[in-house]
């Protein structure tokens, strides 16, 4: 059953004209859990609370799958924006992003383009940048630019998914280029001719993965929710002696949010993947596919006046 409706949200994930109609009509974004904002000063103002509650940031704003450049251009905009606005507050965060919200889909030329003057932004304000990752189909896409990227830019990182069969061999390869990595258990809808089916091998390539890169000394993020992954991290810090500036545990605005306290109070590392903007449906679906029972509070959140 849970397998059922993971797959349903999944593919309610990627409905373009669900994501327009929820773009148009949208709701009131107070009410979203899982959302920061609409705009970028409600955004702000929300990361300078969680900032004082001793977590850092990762601001990210919503959109994926744009098909024109026009709104394209106007998420690269968008991003800057954001950058201007953490340096202007002092916010302590850095930027994550979507190829396809700069137009993958419409002309690589066209994302790097905008990819330079988002890094360059964050170059002059000091906010790193990283690539989020999508499906599976622009996976090789993404790697190859960022390492066109990294070798222009410190300020860039980008995103590995342990549910890819490919990416034990992407993390060696990404090894040359001294990563800034945050890999992630992967929240697409992928088939089994290119992810593990089953969770348990998930889980354990995840482990695999994570100490490989903290081995070949590289910044690693680890980006999730799960105990027994946290608790592994701890294991491996002890058995390994890493030293806590090597890594950190990232996780998502509003969920586990004991956690994230219980870990910044052991004195951890914490960041926050704070969301913003209208174009909440994709990411708020992907939400719902992870733990179905999250559906109430989102339900609550949309009918909410
Ligand atoms: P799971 O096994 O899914 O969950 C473990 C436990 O965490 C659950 O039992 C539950 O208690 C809790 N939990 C998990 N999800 C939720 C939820 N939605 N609501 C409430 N409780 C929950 N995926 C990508 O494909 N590309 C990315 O670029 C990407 N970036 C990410 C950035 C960050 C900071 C994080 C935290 C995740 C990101 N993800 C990304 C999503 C990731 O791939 C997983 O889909 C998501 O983190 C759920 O996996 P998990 O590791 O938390 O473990």
């Amino acid at each position: 059953m849970e397998q059922l409706m993971r797959n349903f949200f999944l593919f309610l994930s990627k409905n373009k004209t669900l994501t327009k109609l929820a773009k148009k009509y949208g709701f009131k974004f107070g009410a979203s859990r899982f959302v920061a904002g609409v705009d970028i000063e409600h955004a702000a103002r929300k990361i300078k609370e969680i900032n004082n509650d001793g977590f850092v940031v990762t601001i990210d704003h919503l959109g994926e799958f744009v098909d024109n450049e026009q709104e394209a251009k106007e998420s690269a905009d968008e991003c800057i924006n954001a950058i201007k606005k953490i340096a202007d507050k002092g916010l302590d965060s850095e930027l994550s992003l979507k190829l396809t919200s700069l137009g993958l889909d419409i002309s690589e030329e066209l994302v790097m383009d905008s990819l330079r003057k988002i890094l360059d932004a964050g170059k002059q304000h000091n906010v790193t940048v990283t690539i989020d990752m999508e499906d599976y189909e622009r996976c090789g896409k993404t790697l190859d630019i960022f390492k066109e990227l990294r070798s222009e830019y410190e300020n860039v990182g980008t995103v590995l998914q342990a549910y890819l069969y490919r990416t034990e061999e992407d993390l060696q390869d990404l090894n040359d280029y001294d990563p800034y990595l945050r890999i992630v258990k992967g929240a697409y809808k992928e088939s089994p001719e290119v992810a593990f089916p089953d969770k348990k091998d998930v889980d354990e390539n995840y482990k695999k993965l994570i100490k490989m890169n903290l081995l070949n000394g590289n910044y690693t993020a680890v980006g999730t929710h799960d105990d027994a992954i946290i608790d592994y991290v701890k294991e491996l810090e002890k058995e390994h002696n890493i030293p806590r500036d090597q890594f950190e545990f990232q996780m998502l605005f509003g969920i586990r949010i004991e956690l994230q306290n219980r870990l910044r109070k052991e004195g951890y590392k914490m960041r926050v993947y704070v969301p913003y903007g209208n174009d909440w449906y994709g990411y708020n679906m992907r939400r719902l596919a992870e733990r179905p029972a999250n559906v109430m509070f989102v339900l609550k959140g949309i009918f909410k006046k």
